[in-house]
């Protein structure tokens, strides 16, 4: 009986030795992606719902791995926060993004921020560093945060949000409704978007509860003058809806999945420009 719990005991401790190999293996990979450079940049098109023409894209990072090949970011991304390898990743996507989009025809680009680049006061700099190599306007460039930032010392955090938007960058508000915050925050914090996460834009039509959560949304963007987004739209009736409710722009498969460079001027010639 001792024997067999013993087992169990050392069959368990062995799971977990597992996981963390795997963990370290996988950070040590990430260390020497960030080296080689092996990240891209892929891009998806922001919708504005009344003209159907293109805004803007949003960057989403994908890894080149030389063995495994096209790595999304469900992947990588939490190795990244957890090894600090996230704030020279994000730094690169910055300053990559900007270069790309300084060569689009006035389109926006939006870039996403970890929680872990908010704990310094460096993600002002990477950003004012991003903006002058490339040339790209201040107000074509959003960042997207989660609430996972607000959950942070809100002091700092609000600070640097003024602190970015005296650059002439926009602050957006990703995956709105994820989080357990209440709605209070939204006044304490300076955002000039807010994206509406997908789970509820699946839920439209269906799920009373998502038609408040929209409802409630559109109520506090129009008041305090930001825009609204409606994300992970894959239906003409999810469309349909967002419109009917005043939401202002949507992305989704509808539209595009995030597509390589190489593929931006064809998607803004397909969908037209806003
Ligand atoms: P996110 O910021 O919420 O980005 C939207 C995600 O939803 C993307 O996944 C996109 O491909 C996916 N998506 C878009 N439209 C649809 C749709 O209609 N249906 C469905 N099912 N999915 C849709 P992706 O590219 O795999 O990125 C996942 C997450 O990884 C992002 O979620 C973001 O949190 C994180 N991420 C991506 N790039 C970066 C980055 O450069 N820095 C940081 N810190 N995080 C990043
Ligand atoms: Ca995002
Ligand atoms: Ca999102
Ligand atoms: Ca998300």
């Amino acid at each position: 009986r001792a024997r067999s719990s013993g087992e169990a005991f050392a069959f368990h401790e062995e799971g977990m030795e597992e996981r963390a190999v795997r963990r370290r293996v996988l950070q040590e990979d990430l260390r020497r992606a960030v080296a080689q450079g092996e990240f891209e940049m892929h891009y998806q098109p922001l919708v504005h719902l009344r003209s159907g023409g293109v805004t803007g894209f949003e960057a989403l990072m994908r890894w080149r791995h030389p063995a495994r090949g096209l790595v999304p970011p469900a992947e990588f991304i939490a190795a990244g926060e957890e090894s600090g390898l996230i704030v020279a990743m994000g730094a690169w996507a910055l300053a990559r993004s900007c270069a790309e989009a300084a060569r689009w025809p006035r389109l926006k680009v939006a870039v996403n921020l970890s929680a872990a680049q908010f704990r310094d006061h460096e993600i002002v700099r990477h950003v004012r560093q991003a903006l002058s190599a490339s040339g790209l306007s201040p107000e074509l460039l959003e960042l997207e945060i989660t609430e996972s930032v607000m959950a942070m010392d809100t002091k700092h955090v609000r600070d640097l949000l003024y602190e970015l938007r005296a650059l002439g960058v926009r602050v957006v508000l990703d995956d709105f409704g994820t989080g357990y915050s209440g709605l209070s925050y939204l006044l304490d914090f300076p955002f000039d978007k807010i994206k509406i996460d997908r789970s509820f834009v699946r839920g439209i039509g269906e799920r009373p509860e998502c038609d408040a959560v929209i409802r409630a949304v559109l109520g506090i963007t129009r008041d305090l003058r930001m825009v609204s987004l409606g994300e992970g739209v894959e239906t003409a009736t999810q469309l349909a809806r967002l419109r009917e409710c005043g939401v202002q722009e949507a992305q989704g498969y509808l539209f595009s999945p995030p597509v390589p460079l190489a593929q931006v001027r064809g998607l803004v010639a397909r969908l037209g420009l806003h």
